[in-house]
């Protein structure tokens, strides 16, 4: 059989948590036309609003270790206690249907795509500062106390990997950071 072409391209969204990834994301997702987003599966426990199959494939600790065994995940990593990857299958489709892909996933994630597929565009979402971050992070009250502070200390080793990165948008007025993520994707 022949190889299909790859035709859509690929973008990954990295940050850390509260930092507006995933309003960026949604601006994209209804802006560009042909964008499509790959659900990732998470073992976390879905936040009041989440709907499995929507924000996340919400599956066990057993069904993550299987798709690991199986060799489903074009990347997967531990994030914050809990383990997160993208199904390869889902993502070859779309671009092989010549859609282009958003992928919104950890910096370790993002780093294992790049290696498998150096084609692929990483952008990197920073705070204005790390003070901006907490009060984003703590006002979207989806948190316990405990979540909060993992999640702020993962986020010094994360913003010392956007280097690593295509392009890196200061996520501070939100218009003006959609409109970044908007040029870097068309
Ligand atoms: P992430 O997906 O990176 O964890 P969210 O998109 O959930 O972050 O954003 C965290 C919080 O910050 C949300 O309450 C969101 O409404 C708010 N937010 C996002 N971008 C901005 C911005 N540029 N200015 C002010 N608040 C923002
Ligand atoms: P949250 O629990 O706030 O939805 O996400 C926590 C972190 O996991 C975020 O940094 C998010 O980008 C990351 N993440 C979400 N999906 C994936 C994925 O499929 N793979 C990886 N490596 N990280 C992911």
């Amino acid at each position: 059989m022949m190889n299909r072409m790859m035709t859509g391209k690929l973008f990954v969204l990295s940050g850390p948590s509260g930092v507006g990834k995933g309003t960026l994301r949604e601006h994209a997702l209804s802006d560009i036309p042909g964008l499509v987003y790959s659900i990732s599966c998470t073992t976390r426990q879905p936040r009041p609003g989440e709907t499995d199959g929507i924000e996340y494939r919400f599956i066990t600790h057993e069904k993550f270790t299987q798709g690991i065994q199986q060799n489903l995940f074009l990347e997967y990593a531990h994030v914050h206690d809990d383990f997160y990857g993208t199904l390869r299958a889902d993502v070859v489709n779309e671009l092989e249907s010549g859609h282009n892909v958003l992928l919104e996933i950890d910096v370790q994630g993002a780093l294992q795509v790049k290696a498998k597929m150096p084609e692929a565009v990483l952008i990197f979402v920073a705070p204005p500062s790390v003070e901006v971050l907490e009060q984003r992070l703590r006002g979207r009250h989806t948190e316990s106390e405990a979540a909060l502070s993992v999640r702020l200390k993962n986020a010094a080793g994360e913003l010392g990997l956007k280097d690593k990165y295509d392009y890196v948008i200061v996520n501070d007025d939100l218009e003006k950071a959609s409109q970044e993520l908007r040029q870097i994707i068309l």
